[in-house]
């Protein structure tokens, strides 16, 4: 292989907008830039109307009523909303968080913050495949517990947690359960009602819409969930989230998940089969192994640790691959994955572990390329 094309593996990173996304959401710049809020003109009532059908469209994505949905930046934002909105309005009837170690540094930023306010953060431990453990769960759980935080799908090992039944116990204990399935959302089947969750957050730019989109279910019944707002000013999107709605983003984010609902089934059996591929070739002769639980995750993921071998070195030799070591957010700074170590794996195989993210685009020809060029690389310089 002399100059391979680029290979793009990173897709639990930010996927590219879909080519029928695109095109739906120009208009929404140019012709139709009415802002959706200016009811009392014919332009305005249009955007409106385009922001409901996008609700309706993301609502049928996860199985909520679109009343239920809240449009925001992202899951960052989404996760802000949802942790600390519900803290403040629950702060008198206590003050006790619940979380896992693996969570999305989103996540954990937010309940640190939250700790230093007076909150009382419990972080749960993992076991080697990435699980939650429920019995350990139940026994953290207090009476002035008032949140649970847990994502669905992790983004650096793709392993999938049980949540329906971590929420049903957090139903029994009358607190609230919040869910980032932010990797999970178009990837998987997530459906609201199955999980019993009371909110759960999710991101147009993890599934082929554009970013600076997201959205934050909050339930509006059994139980209804009360949040304070982060921003507030006009009253917008029901006074959760003030701020002129990204009418194009949305349109976006309506459509790509409309098209994640019709084809994720198909697009999963495809990457699954090649991460197969992928997975078979570097780890069947003994080079590396898989982190975390391979039977519960995501298609399109592999976390593989190559022992002895230092990750940003495979990473640095083969310039025409893009794949992530840590999680995307913290590449910049030379730390061990946090979800690896909380797995229980030392700095050494954290440092030796390359996450592979498959997309719609990868071709098998692309995981050829990139088998072959890892292993010649380790092959000559390690052997
Ligand atoms: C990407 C990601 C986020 C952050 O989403 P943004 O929309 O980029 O803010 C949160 N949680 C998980 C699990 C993610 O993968």
């Amino acid at each position: 292989m002399e100059n391979p094309q680029a290979v793009y593996l990173d897709f639990n990173a930010t996927t590219p907008v879909d080519q029928h996304v695109l095109e739906i959401m120009l208009p929404y710049f140019t012709e139709h830039f009415a802002n959706a809020a200016s009811t009392t003109h014919f332009p305005g009532r249009a955007a409106a109307a385009a922001v409901d059908f996008a609700r309706k469209q993301v609502s049928m994505l996860v199985g909520c009523e679109s009343e239920e949905l809240v449009f925001t930046s992202g899951a960052t934002e989404s996760i802000n909303l949802a942790i600390k909105g519900a803290a403040v309005i629950l702060q008198n009837k206590g003050k006790h968080i619940i979380s896992w170690t693996t969570e999305h540094p989103a996540v954990l930023e937010v309940l640190s913050k939250l700790s230093r306010l007076g909150f009382e953060i419990t972080l749960l431990p993992v076991d080697r495949q990435g699980h939650a453990d429920l019995d350990l769960y139940k026994s953290a759980l207090r009476r002035d517990t008032i949140l649970t935080c847990m994502m669905l799908a992790n983004n650096e090992t793709g392993v999938i947690q049980p949540v329906k039944e971590f929420a049903t116990v957090a139903r029994e204990n009358n607190s609230l359960f919040f869910c980032d399935a932010t990797q999970a959302a178009g990837k998987i089947r997530v459906d609201i009602n199955d999980l019993g969750v009371d909110m759960m957050c999710i991101s147009a730019h993890k599934m082929y819409g554009p970013k600076g989109t997201g959205a934050l279910f909050v339930r509006r019944k059994n139980p209804r969930v009360y949040l304070d707002a982060l921003i507030d000013g006009g009253g917008h999107e029901k006074g959760l989230r003030s701020g002129t709605l990204n009418v194009p983003g949305i349109v976006g984010f309506g459509a790509a998940a409309k098209i994640a609902k019709e084809r994720y089934w198909d697009d999963s059996s495809r990457l699954s089969h090649l991460r197969s591929l992928l997975e078979q070739q570097l780890t069947d002769n003994g080079l590396g192994y898989v982190n975390g639980d391979i039977r519960n995750r995501l298609p399109n993921t592999t976390n593989i640790c190559f022992p002895g071998i230092q990750a940003s070195r495979i990473i640095s030799a083969l310039p025409f691959l893009s794949v992530a070591t840590g999680s995307a957010c913290s590449s910049a700074l030379p730390r061990p994955s946090h979800v690896l170590k909380a797995m229980g794996l030392t700095d050494a195989e954290a440092y030796s572990s390359i996450r592979f993210s498959l997309g719609r685009p990868t071709t098998e020809l692309e995981i050829t390329q990139v088998v072959e060029g890892i292993l010649k690389w380790i092959n000559s310089n390690n052997k």
